[in-house]
């Protein structure tokens, strides 16, 4: 992707603006797989808005982290490209989110499961705020071509990974659990 200017500034707030733009142009020629085809950056900016109900006061990275979460996995971003622009723990942030997409799909799920527990505490509110953005988009606006079985799979697969992440934050997992009761009834498979 060609370089998103920076901006000389750089509070907090600026860091934060310049990654929401990062995403957003990082993401510019892909949608969310729902019917409304959604821009995919709206995704980022609820998981965004999601983390910082249970991020640590004032811990801007964490939210820039989760703006960028899917940058890696999905449009060819690479970690260096994240620790130049944005710092180290950013980028180790949205690595410990990145699948490895030289595995299959049935592996790479599984070891969404197996690694949960094993993640530091700021990955996994990511991660449960992913999950919770997935399966309101799941209601909302079920991807194309998901047969019955495949979203009563994903919405199970999901609860395992919030699950095996153990406890983080109270507000956090109680908007995970509405979204999956939701998610359960649109989609009882
Ligand atoms: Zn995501």
């Amino acid at each position: 992707m060609s370089p998103v200017p920076t901006s000389p500034a750089r509070s907090p707030l600026a860091r934060l603006a310049h990654a929401a733009h990062f995403a957003a142009r990082a993401h510019k020629d892909q949608q969310r797989k729902g019917i409304d085809a959604e821009p995919y950056v709206n995704h980022c900016l609820e998981v965004c808005e999601l983390v910082l109900i249970a991020a640590e006061p004032g811990d801007v990275e964490v939210a820039i982290a989760a703006l960028l979460h899917d940058t890696v996995e999905d449009v060819g971003v690479t970690r260096a490209d994240l620790v130049a622009e944005f710092g180290e723990r950013v980028a180790e942030l949205v690595m410990h989110v990145t699948d490895d997409k030289t595995l299959c799909k049935h592996d790479r799920k599984r070891l969404q499961i197996e690694h949960a527990p094993h993640l530091p505490r700021d990955a996994r509110l990511i991660k449960i705020s992913d999950k919770t953005s997935n399966l309101r988009a799941l209601v909302r606006t079920p991807p194309v071509g998901w047969g019955p079985e495949r979203l009563a799979d994903y919405v199970v697969w999901a609860a395992a990974v919030v699950e095996a992440c153990g406890p983080t934050d109270a507000v956090l997992e109680a908007l995970f659990r509405e979204a999956h009761a939701e998610a359960t009834r649109a989609h009882p498979g």
